[in-house]
C-alpha cells in the first residue's frame, strides 16, 4: 500500500451536512456561507471574512479591492505556487520579486527592503506563509508601514498558524485562504478573504459578485467568484476539526524531525521562535544531485513525495517572457533543486510515519 503525500480528511459530519444542503434545494450562497464566514473570522481573530470560489480568486479579489491595477507594482516571493504571482497579473499590475531565506523558505525582510528601495510604484506586498510556517512578520510589518504600502497575506497553506500570539490572516490589510483538498482544511474548491477593514470587506464582497453591492445594481466590473452553500457546509465541519488536524500534523512532523535529524545529508524544517508551524507540507532539503534518485527510490518503496516547487515562479515560461532570468533570485533557484516534501497529513498512522522514516534511513546517501 502506497502512503499518499496528501489526502483530505472527510468524516460523516461533512457528508451529512452536504446532504442537508442538497435536500434543502438551496445550493448557492446562503445561510451556510454566512455561518462559515462568521466562524472563520472568529477563528482567525478578524472582524470580517468573505467566502469565495478559490484561493486564487481570494488573492485576486483582495488586490482588486485594495485598488491594485495597471501601472502598479506588487512585490512578492518567487518561491510559491504560481497563483500568488498570477493574482498580480490578473489585476493588470506588474509582479516584482524579493528572494527568500534559505532556512525558512519564506520571503526575506532584507530582500523586501532592497526591492522597495530600488522599485518605484510598489503598491502592495504579498507574503506567503509557505508550507504552514509564518513569515518573519515584525520587520515586514515595519517596512510596510514605513513605505505606506498594503500588506496581503497568502495563507493558502497556513490556516491556524500563529505568529507571536496572533493568527496569520489577521496581520495585514487583507489575507487569502484556500480550501483546495491538499490544504489543511478543504471545501473541495474554495477560498476566503479575511480583513479587519469593514469597507475593504464590502468591496471584496462586491468584486466577488458582479460588482453589485445589491441585486442588479452594478457599480464596477466584478466576477462571479462566490462560494456555494454545498462547499460552506463542508467548510463548517472541517473548521471544527482544524485544531485537531493541525495537532496531528505537528505530531507527525515532530516524529519525522526527531528521527530524520541524524541523516547528515537531509535537512529537516526549521521552526523559529515565536512561530507555530502548521505543516501543510513537511519539506526537507536534500543534495540536488541525489533528489531524482531519492524520489525514484521512495516511489519504488511506496512512499508518496512531492516537490513544492520544481521551478521558482520567475523561471516559469509565463514569467521568463516578462524579462526574468536565471540568477535573478538565487536562493529560490537553489531551493527548488533541493526541496522534497514527505507525507505529514492527519490520516497517517504512526506505523506509516515510521515506514517513511525507515525507508529514508535505508537510502544509499553516498
Ligand atoms: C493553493 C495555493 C493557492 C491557490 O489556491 P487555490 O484554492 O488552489 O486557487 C495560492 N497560494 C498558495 C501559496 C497556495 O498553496
Amino acid at each position: 500500500m502506497k502512503i499518499p503525500i496528501s489526502v483530505p480528511y472527510i468524516g460523516e459530519e461533512e457528508i451529512t451536512s452536504v446532504n442537508d444542503v442538497l435536500r434543502s434545494g438551496k445550493l448557492a450562497a446562503g445561510e451556510k456561507v454566512t455561518r462559515f464566514e462568521n466562524a472563520f473570522a472568529s477563528y482567525t481573530g478578524v472582524n470580517h471574512a468573505v467566502a469565495v470560489s478559490s484561493g486564487t480568486a481570494a488573492l485576486c479579489i483582495a488586490l482588486k479591492a485594495l485598488g491594485v491595477g495597471p501601472r502598479d507594482k506588487v512585490l512578492t516571493t518567487p518561491f510559491s505556487f504560481i497563483a500568488t504571482a498570477n493574482s498580480i497579473l490578473y489585476c493588470g499590475a506588474e509582479p516584482v520579486f524579493a528572494d527568500v531565506d534559505q532556512e525558512t523558505f519564506n520571503i526575506d525582510p532584507a530582500a523586501i527592503e532592497k526591492a522597495l528601495s530600488t522599485n518605484r510604484g510598489v503598491k502592495a506586498l504579498i507574503v506567503v506563509h509557505l508550507y504552514g510556517l509564518p513569515c518573519d512578520m515584525d520587520p515586514i510589518m515595519d517596512l510596510v508601514q514605513q513605505h505606506g504600502i498594503f500588506l496581503v497575506e497568502d495563507c493558502a497553506q497556513a490556516h491556524g498558524a500563529v505568529y507571536n500570539g496572533r493568527r496569520v490572516g489577521s496581520l495585514g490589510h487583507a489575507a487569502a485562504f484556500s480550501f483546495y483538498p491538499t490544504k489543511n482544511m478543504t471545501t473541495g474548491e474554495g477560498g476566503m478573504i479575511t480583513t479587519n477593514d469593514p469597507d475593504l470587506a464590502a468591496r471584496c464582497r462586491m468584486v466577488a459578485s458582479h460588482g453589485a453591492p445589491r441585486r442588479y445594481h452594478h457599480e464596477t466590473l466584478g466576477f462571479n467568484y462566490r462560494m456555494t452553500d454545498i462547499a460552506a457546509a463542508i467548510g463548517l465541519e472541517q473548521l471544527k476539526r482544524l485544531d485537531e488536524f493541525i495537532a496531528t500534523r505537528q505530531r507527525n512532523a515532530y516524529l519525522l524531525s526527531t528521527n530524520l535529524g541524524r541523516l547528515k545529508q537531509l535537512k529537516t524544517p526549521l521552526v523559529p521562535m515565536k512561530m507555530n508551524h502548521v505543516f501543510n507540507q513537511y519539506t526537507v532539503r536534500v543534495p540536488a544531485n541525489l533528489r531524482t534518485e531519492l524520489c525514484d527510490y521512495l516511489e519504488k518503496n511506496g512512499v508518496g513525495w512531492g516537490i513544492h516547487y520544481p521551478q521558482p515562479i520567475h523561471l516559469q515560461p509565463l514569467y521568463r517572457n516578462r524579462g526574468f532570468h536565471p540568477g535573478d533570485y538565487p536562493v529560490s533557484e537553489k531551493l527548488s533543486q533541493q526541496v522534497l516534501s514527505l507525507p505529514v497529513h492527519p490520516s497517517l498512522t504512526t506505523e506509516d510515519i515510521f515506514r517513511v522514516i525507515k525507508t529514508l534511513t535505508g537510502f544509499t546517501w553516498d
